[in-house]
């Protein structure tokens, strides 16, 4: 079977799911995890198309023995993990000074912990063959300040943190690490934001609306590619110039 090993974490709905039809649609094989499944997910495994290059493992990253597992599965199935997308991560609103210790908890857990622990995973894997590419998605959230999200904010920071020191860790070895920093996007995890927000995010937008999952999703496609073979420890933002 053709086509390199693809590993996306978060792959059941949002951003994850556009960068899982993405890579399915260049040929590729790919493996995703999710705490539960969707309708999405149950197309993609019925499709005949899609069925034999398709894995999908009910995992949670915030658990390392389960994230593990996760990367341990992939490779028992195809025996080479050739690009890591860490995509899966969660965002919890709210001042610092309200916030409860369980959601502090839970995101670290998962957006910085999680990452790590499956990184390290792929990563051994990696090495063995001397080549890979690794794609942290953290945001624009962790590169400008925004109030109500410092928890948030430390993680995908941290996230990009790791991506710099794993590209010089990783790069004599042939791995690439990238992160791609979002602005807001039309997925669930901004459905919370009123009306008069989304207005305001346009507005300071200079190319005037949200990031749609594909925008996304192409720069991640890019950045495993063979145009960015020279490209590593680099934090590619995808906002619209909302940062400008
Ligand atoms: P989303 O719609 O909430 O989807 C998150 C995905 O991650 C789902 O598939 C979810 O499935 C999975 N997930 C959540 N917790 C998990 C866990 N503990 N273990 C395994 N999988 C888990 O989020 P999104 O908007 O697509 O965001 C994707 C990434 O982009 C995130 O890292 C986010 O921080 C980043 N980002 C998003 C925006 C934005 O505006 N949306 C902007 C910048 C950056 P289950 O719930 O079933 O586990």
């Amino acid at each position: 079977m053709s086509g390199r090993v693809v590993v996306v974490t978060g792959g059941s709905r949002g951003l994850g799911a556009d960068l899982v039809r993405s890579f399915l649609h260049s040929g590729d094989r790919v493996a995703t995890c999710s705490r539960s499944t969707s309708t999405y997910l149950n197309e993609l495994r019925a499709d005949p198309a899609t069925a034999d290059r398709f894995f999908h493992d009910v995992a949670d990253i915030a658990d390392r023995g389960s994230a593990e597992a996760f990367v341990a599965a992939v490779y028992r199935r195809w025996g080479r993990v050739d690009v890591l997308v860490n995509n899966a991560g969660v965002a919890r609103d709210g001042v610092l000074g309200l916030a409860a210790a369980a959601d502090i908890d839970a995101v670290i857990d998962l957006n910085l912990k999680g990452t790590l622990h499956v990184t390290r995973a792929a990563v051994r894997r990696m090495l063995t063959v001397g080549r890979g590419r690794i794609v942290n998605v953290s945001s624009v959230v962790g590169i400008a300040g925004y109030q109500g999200l410092s928890v948030y904010s430390a993680t995908k920071a941290g996230l990009d943190g790791m991506t710099r020191s794993l590209a010089r860790e990783l790069g004599p070895r042939g791995i690439t690490v990238n992160s791609v920093a979002p602005g807001y996007l039309t997925t669930e995890m901004s459905h919370g934001l009123t009306p008069a927000q989304l207005e305001q995010i346009r507005r300071r937008t200079p190319l005037g609306r949200l990031g749609a999952p594909g925008d996304v999703s192409a720069t991640v496609q890019f950045l495993t590619s063979e145009h960015a073979a020279f490209i590593t420890g680099h934090v590619l933002v995808v906002d619209g110039g909302l940062t400008a």
